[in-house]
């Protein structure tokens, strides 16, 4: 988007990945159909040590932007749930649309260049070294995203670049990602891998309601990865599988019309026959319902409404689908993401320290964030009539 941007004001734009493939994490994401934005973008869905941070560009740039250009392309997509828009064929729509774009702001793309190290220039460009190129530049973007996926080309390049440059790093975490059992718990718990339900999971003051999935190690599904990125260890996961409900009234409710039901006869009329026993003892269950007591009755509503976990950890950056943290946005400009230590070098995309919640907010802060680093390059050197160098030099025989 970056490239894009900057590319149709006229700036001659390079893009260096080490990846054999462009867009490898559109290409995965969304089940293959890539979510590609949301229809409500709040400010407030976006984790950052700064959380006004995000609102300038994303004011800048907005869905509605992404969406005109989707719509564009006549590429199919829909609402799949909570504004979330997807692709009606294949992720391979979007990187289309993006290589046609880029390929039209005359931008090019250069794949498997890994970038060995940047060296800051005295009048105040950069060199980039490859392991048979060097590049000089006048300005140099950063969009090496964050460290999940790793077998995606996720890498560290970003932070370490940064850092050498000056710049503070907010503590990378996985973000976005499954949570795993205590030792404990996955003898009692991991016979209940594959059922999934609607839930609304809470822990820290945050809560979601979404599907909720058991699996051999812990739990999963979209409740769940949208906690993992407000948990913290050793803090406890409270679970309601029965969003809405009252389980309480409901046995007393049932209990009139009914008192020689047993109760679990009552609960697989509404969970998972499987998860029952799993949250309940035997001998409960068994129980009609005129005989269960009223401490019994407040235990079975607290197990339904209020099941506690504390997590062991999470699945870690090979299945988080975002890294939290990233390069801290107090040094960088709102406006135009450059930094404000090193003139002429800007972060855009998941290697920043905002991170969205799961929906489509993370691939709309890469395009937002690109665009608006994009448009202020074009902007600039359109308005001061200065050229934009970008030379390819030869490698040199010894690199310093
Ligand atoms: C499985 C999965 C599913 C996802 N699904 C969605 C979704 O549906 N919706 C959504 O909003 N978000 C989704 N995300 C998150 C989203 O993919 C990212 O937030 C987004 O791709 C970030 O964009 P980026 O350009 O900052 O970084 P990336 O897309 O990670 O791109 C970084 C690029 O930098 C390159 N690179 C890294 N280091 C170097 C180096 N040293 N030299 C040269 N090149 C380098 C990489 O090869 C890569 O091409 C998903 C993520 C995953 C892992």
């Amino acid at each position: 988007m970056c490239a894009i941007a900057a590319g149709r004001q006229g700036l001659r734009v390079v893009v260096l990945d080490h990846a054999n493939k462009p867009g490898k994490k559109i290409l995965i994401s969304g089940g293959g159909r890539c979510n590609f934005t949301n229809l409500e973008i709040d400010f407030d869905r976006y984790l950052s040590r700064n959380p006004n941070f995000c609102k300038s560009a994303l004011s800048r740039f907005t869905q509605w932007d992404f969406i005109a250009m989707v719509e564009r392309h006549h590429i199919p997509y829909h609402e799949k749930k909570q504004g979330q828009l997807f692709c009606d064929h294949s992720s391979k729509d979007i990187l289309a649309m993006l290589l046609a774009e880029c390929s039209r702001a005359k931008a090019s793309i250069f794949l498997n260049n890994k970038i060995t190290h940047i060296e800051p220039d005295t009048d105040g460009g950069f060199h980039l070294f490859t392991h048979t190129q060097h590049w000089r530049c006048r300005s140099l973007v950063v969009a090496t995203g964050g460290l999940s996926f790793p077998k995606m080309g996720a890498s560290p390049f970003g932070y370490r670049l940064a850092e050498s440059l000056g710049h503070s790093i907010v503590s990378p975490r996985a973000g976005l990602v499954p949570l795993l059992w205590q030792p404990r718990d996955k003898i009692r718990y991991s016979g209940l891998a594959g059922i999934g339900l609607i839930t609304t999971v809470s822990s820290l003051g945050h809560s979601f309601q979404d599907d909720l999935l058991f699996t051999h190690r812990g739990l999963s599904g979209p409740a769940i990865l949208q906690i993992s990125s407000y948990w913290q260890p050793g803090s406890a996961v409270t679970i309601d599988f029965l969003p809405g409900k009252s389980m309480t009234s409901l046995i007393q409710s049932s209990r009139q019309g009914h008192p020689r039901m047993k109760l679990k006869t009552l609960l697989r009329q509404t969970l998972p026959n499987r998860l029952v026993p799993a949250l309940l003892p035997r001998q409960w269950l068994d129980k009609p319902l005129a005989q269960l007591n009223t401490r019994e009755i407040e235990f079975v509503g607290k197990q339904l409404h209020r099941w506690q976990i504390v997590p062991e950890g999470t699945e870690g950056y090979r299945k988080a689908e975002v890294t939290l943290g990233g390069v801290d946005c107090d040094e960088l400009s709102s406006k135009t993401l450059e930094s404000r230590l090193v003139p002429n070098l800007y972060f855009v995309g998941e290697v920043v320290d905002v991170t969205g919640q799961l929906g489509g907010y993370n691939f709309q802060w890469a395009w937002a964030s690109g665009w608006n680093a994009g448009e202020m390059l074009g902007q600039r050197y359109t308005r001061t009539g200065g050229t934009h160098h970008l030379r390819k030099l030869k490698i040199r025989k010894k690199t310093q």
